[in-house]
């Protein structure tokens, strides 16, 4: 960077002061004017070229005076034919009718977009308009073209910015402008992100629309970026300031009309973006929860979070005491009478639907000590009137629940409803599962295990025996006696009212560790866990007597219903089919022996 014309009283880029213009090499100056305690001190740039000279953004009528004698500084106003209004605002355009009075270059011309020129016409100028998307979006100064770049919405519809080919400079306008408190014409460091990331928050419409302009603009090679506000920021800078933009939330004023607290906004619009992106990126339901309840610490005293759905006319929380993960639970009244209800009735005389409940214990069994009031969220699906889902946040003292703070809430309550119906969604498949396995373990007639599980639970069994972690393993087999004549004299049906009978005497008769299976027919076989083989016969003595004992009504009645066992006792290493043939054998020398009895294999 040199100093284009060495003769000027003029300051440069190493040493800026702001009285004077200021060089930026290659035939750029800054022209622009100090307003003291104003945070948008805006710029004003001359391309020198010869009488084809360029002024960016003449600026404002405030600060003509200077610029003009800043500018005759360098060259005679009347060498400038092109006033490129990058926006229409009046710190950029105020002046044009100033200039409309003054001696300009005979072929002077105001280039800008036709949306700008548009209300550029009601200063009813004699200066002519020229659209830049009638120029193939460049103007071409013979030795230097100058390219215009659309960056619409930002923060005008017709906003452009204007790229200077032979420096490198990027005269931006709005972008990548920043408030000052006091003006550092050059940024020196990361320093200067603060005044961006505030005066783009504040000013730029919406993330989308800055990522449009932003990846225009980062294809170009930029090696200096002159915005209208803030600091010029060079081109180590750059590639920071493109990728914090990046990251940047704009558009807060979307959220609320009332707030002009921009720190506060900003944390709002974290916890509305934060929780959309959990959502997006996790179906894990405790860490979309967690995350909430961290952005929402800073805006709200927050202590707890949960969750009720009504799934099946079932009420199911989510919690921290079950990791979020959903469980049955008899709701309180309170929480009982709002689910299921309808919006409007739950809004209806209430300017918001968010209700505070003091000192409220809505879960009906879970009192925090801390909490003092319960803040109750609706969660209507979307486009369902019914609340079948809502939030509760308990939140401890300091509560302040102003509208803005409100209105948050009420929009969180969308993403969070989603949320909900889709946990519920999850819920009720895993549910499904839980049927389908119980059907495919447990025997429909009988409740038993069905040989499908038994496969597997012995397998294990047999492992544990194998490796001495357990003393011992018996396989008993039972078979009702006689049963064919029970079939014949009273009919199918009453046979499996003697079935589930025998069953029932299994069930209640063996350890929760045993393993009682139908194996098909009315023979059972029951695996049983323990050491000692008295023990373990006095089980199966047990069994017998009960069936023996066992009183019938209806057609059945007086009837008396025996069984016979046969039990073998699993040798370490031994394969399950030979220790169950042993047990077969057993049976059958039962049978053998006039039924209503026991034989133990080898025994
Ligand atoms: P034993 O004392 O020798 O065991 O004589 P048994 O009549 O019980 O002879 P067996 O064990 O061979 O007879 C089994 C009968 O059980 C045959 C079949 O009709 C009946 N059965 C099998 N499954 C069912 C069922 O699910 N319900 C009913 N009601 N009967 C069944
Ligand atoms: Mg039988
Ligand atoms: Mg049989």
């Amino acid at each position: 960077m040199i100093c284009q014309e060495p003769e000027i009283h003029a300051s440069t880029h190493a040493d800026p002061s702001l009285d004077l213009p200021v060089s930026m090499g290659e035939g750029i100056w800054w022209v622009g004017s100090l307003m003291p305690g104003d945070p948008f001190q805006c710029h004003v740039y001359l391309i020198v070229h010869g009488d084809q000279s360029v002024l960016i953004d003449p600026g404002s009528v405030l600060l003509f005076p200077t610029v003009l004698k800043k500018i005759e500084q360098i060259i005679p106003f009347s060498q400038i034919r092109y006033f490129i209004c990058q926006h229409q605002d009046p710190d950029i355009t105020g002046v044009l009718p100033i200039l409309d009075t003054m001696e300009l270059h005979p072929e002077a011309v105001v280039v800008s977009h036709w949306r700008i020129n548009a209300l550029l016409k009601h200063y009813a100028l004699n200066l002519p308009l020229v659209c830049i998307e009638e120029q193939g979006w460049e103007l071409d100064l013979g030795t230097r073209i100058l390219r215009f770049i659309f960056t619409p919405y930002l923060h005008s519809p017709g906003a452009f910015c204007t790229f200077d080919v032979e420096s490198g400079t990027l005269f931006s306008s709005d972008l990548f402008g920043g408030f000052t408190e006091t003006l550092q014409l050059f940024a020196q460091d990361e320093s200067i992100m603060e005044g961006i990331r505030f005066f783009h928050e504040h000013y730029m419409p919406s993330r989308e629309i800055l990522l449009n302009g932003l990846f225009k603009l980062e294809k170009l090679p930029l090696r200096w970026i002159a915005p209208q506000h803030g600091s010029i920021i060079p081109e180590h800078l750059i590639p920071l300031v493109f990728s914090r933009l990046k990251e940047l939330d704009c558009g807060l004023y979307l959220i609320t009309q009332t707030s002009s607290n921009v720190q506060r906004l900003v944390l709002l619009n974290n916890l509305l973006r934060k929780s959309m992106e959990r959502m997006v990126m996790s179906r894990n339901f405790a860490e979309l929860v967690n995350t909430l309840l961290q952005s929402a610490k800073p805006l709200l005293p927050v202590k707890t979070m949960r969750f009720f759905g009504l799934l099946n006319d079932q009420c199911i929380r989510f919690g921290p005491e079950t990791h979020y993960r959903g469980a049955l639970f008899q709701p309180s009244e309170a929480l009982r009478s709002r689910l299921g209800t309808t919006l409007e009735s739950w809004e209806s005389g209430r300017n918001s639907p968010l209700l505070l409940l003091p000192g409220a214990d809505l879960s009906g069994e879970i009192q925090d000590p801390e909490v003092v009031l319960e803040l109750l969220i609706p969660l209507p699906s979307p486009g369902v009137t019914i609340v079948n889902a809502l939030a509760t946040l308990g939140l401890t003292a300091g509560v302040t629940l102003d509208g803005e703070t409100r209105h948050v809430l009420e929009q969180l309550s969308v993403p969070l409803g989603v949320a909900m119906e889709r946990e519920l969604i999850f819920h009720s498949l895993d549910r499904e599962r839980e049927k389908f396995y119980q059907i495919s373990t447990r025997d429909q007639l009988t409740g038993l295990y069905t040989r499908f599980y038994m496969r597997d639970a012995v397998a294990r069994l047999c492992e544990l025996h194998d490796r001495g972690h357990q003393a011992g393993l018996a396989v008993a087999v039972f078979d009702i006696d006689h049963f064919k004549r029970i079939n014949d004299t009273y009919g199918h049906q009453e046979g499996d009212v003697v079935l589930r009978q025998v069953a029932g005497v299994l069930l209640e008769n063996v350890r929760v560790e045993d393993v009682p299976v139908r194996m098909g027919g009315e023979e059972f076989v029951v695996f049983l866990i323990g050491s000692e083989q008295p023990g373990l016969i006095g089980i199966a003595e047990r069994i017998l007597d009960k069936v023996r004992a066992l009183t019938f009504t209806g057609s059945l009645a007086g009837e008396r219903i025996t069984i016979s066992c046969g039990i073998s006792f699993r040798q370490v290493r031994e394969p399950l089919d030979q220790v169950t043939e042993r047990a077969d054998m057993a049976l059958y020398a039962a049978k053998h022996a006039g039924r209503d009895c026991i034989r133990v294999s080898g025994g």
